[in-house]
């Protein structure tokens, strides 16, 4: 069997091993360059691959094509392949067959990263044989091929969801949608939330989904459509007899007859959209049949994700937040729902449709000034030009945080949270995360 991997990248690299593992004749074709460290690992596995092209000969023969979540279905190549009726498949399809291992998955538009890490968190800390996978760390397909770990958590993409035929988590968590990467999904909002439940279209009556109870898209899509799986929601305002809630500050799971309870002030991660987080975490611990102590324990001392509403330094009573990974309305949302106080907030980026009308209201509340920090700040500036006392541009992040300084008092909070990608100033989230702490502590 030839298995040909679209893109040298962390998934496709794990791909092409674990193929070669399991006796695939294995080619890996990468358009742009592949990293040195993963031609290196190709070689010495005696592994063929080609950068900068695809070579037709060499690809239209597969039997089955892993095509990497970057590389879009309208690519021409991937055009070539499908007309042809070669299956394109996401590693996390070509992988999973190859596994025994328990899968728990994790997709929505915000708060992935944040769930699947917390998810993690708990299940190592009850001394499962975990592993973490997605887009974080190693590959799932890297990891099967070491044949390492009897549980998986993974974050999943409407991307690698879009490459399965029939892979199924024991666990689906749906976090929450909102309109993302449309460009990807033909600028319909329908066929990402079709893509985002692609999660759990395999499951059976022995699995799980666990989603937002009070998430529009995703409670209109489970009146319309069938699943297998047994519903686990999780809500703010309303209560189940199965199910995680809040009630009078308490976080309630109640999952197989029994119930786990905590004060909320006692879990470390803040912020209303972290208590989501929270509760979809624990009804995967509960269901693992986790002991209720382990739980608690973890919940107190997880401190989050790095760029996600992170605490970086206090300055004269000023405190800093790096939210660099709110890269949607939606997430900024949460961001300025969880301000305490007066917010000097920094904005902007490469705009990906963004409607900021929905956040007038919390910004009305909670914004003392604006620094827009991006190539293209007109839209900002049309929303909210009026609303906030100060609004300044400017075009670097030393320029940004100093700026935030003059323009804070004692007690007042900093946030950056640009609501947009990173790629008009910066290589990515995380290089602009990193220049806003490295400007703080400047400072
Ligand atoms: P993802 O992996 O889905 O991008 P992250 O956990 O990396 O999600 O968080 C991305 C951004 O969304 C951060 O700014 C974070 O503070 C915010 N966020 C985290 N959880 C949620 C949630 N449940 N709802 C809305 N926003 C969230």
């Amino acid at each position: 069997m030839r298995l040909v991997v679209l893109g040298g990248g962390e998934s496709g690299v794990g791909t092409a091993i674990l193929g070669k593992k399991q006796g695939y004749d294995v080619f890996v074709s990468d358009f742009g360059k592949i990293q040195g460290s993963y031609k290196e690992v190709l070689i010495i596995n005696g592994i063929a691959w080609e950068e900068g092209k695809h070579t037709e000969e060499l690809i239209l023969n597969a039997d089955v094509v892993m095509k990497s979540p970057g590389i879009p279905d309208k690519s021409p190549i991937v055009k070539q392949i499908k007309e042809k009726g070669v299956s394109v498949i996401s590693e996390i399809e070509f992988a999973a067959p190859f596994t025994e291992a328990t899968t728990i998955g994790i997709t929505g538009s915000n708060g992935k990263t944040t769930t699947t890490m917390l998810t993690y968190h708990l299940l190592k800390a009850a001394g499962l044989n975990v592993g973490l996978a997605g887009n974080i760390g190693k590959s799932f397909a890297w990891q099967v091929a070491e044949n390492k770990y009897d549980i998986y958590v993974i974050e999943l993409s409407s991307f690698q969801l879009d490459g399965i035929i029939n892979y199924k988590p024991h666990i689906a968590i749906i976090t929450n949608i909102s309109p993302d990467h449309l460009d990807r999904y033909n600028y319909k909002y329908q066929n990402y939330i079709d893509s985002k439940f692609r999660v759990t279209m395999n499951q059976t009556e022995e699995d799980f989904l666990i989603y937002d109870y009070n998430d529009e898209a995703i409670t209109e899509w489970l009146n319309k459509n069938n699943t297998k799986a047994k519903l686990i929601p999780f809500s703010l305002t309303d209560e189940f007899n199965e199910g995680a809630y809040i009630k009078n500050n308490k976080m309630e799971v109640k999952i197989n007859h029994e119930e786990f309870a905590m004060d909320t002030e006692h879990i470390a991660l803040e912020g209303k959209h972290n208590l989501k987080n929270a509760m979809a975490a624990t009804s995967v611990a509960r269901i693992l049949q986790i002991r209720k102590e382990t739980i608690r324990e973890s919940l107190s001392n997880f401190q989050g994700v790095e760029h996600r509403l992170e605490k970086v330094l206090k300055i004269q009573n000023v405190q800093y937040i790096n939210d660099s990974k709110a890269t949607n309305v939606n997430s900024v949302f949460f961001a300025l729902d969880s301000m305490t106080t007066p917010t000097v907030w920094i904005v902007g980026g490469v705009d990906k449709g963004n409607d900021y009308n929905e956040l007038m209201s919390l910004v009305r509340e909670k914004v003392k000034a604006i620094i827009c920090l991006g190539v293209d700040n007109k839209k900002i500036i049309d929303v909210f030009g009026g609303v906030v006392d100060m609004m300044v541009e400017v075009d670097n992040m030393t320029d940004a945080v100093r700026m935030a300084q003059r323009l804070t008092e004692k007690g007042d909070t900093v946030l950056l949270s640009p609501a947009c990608a990173s790629f008009d100033l910066f290589e990515s989230y995380e290089d602009r995360g990193r220049q806003f702490k490295q400007a703080v502590k400047n400072l």
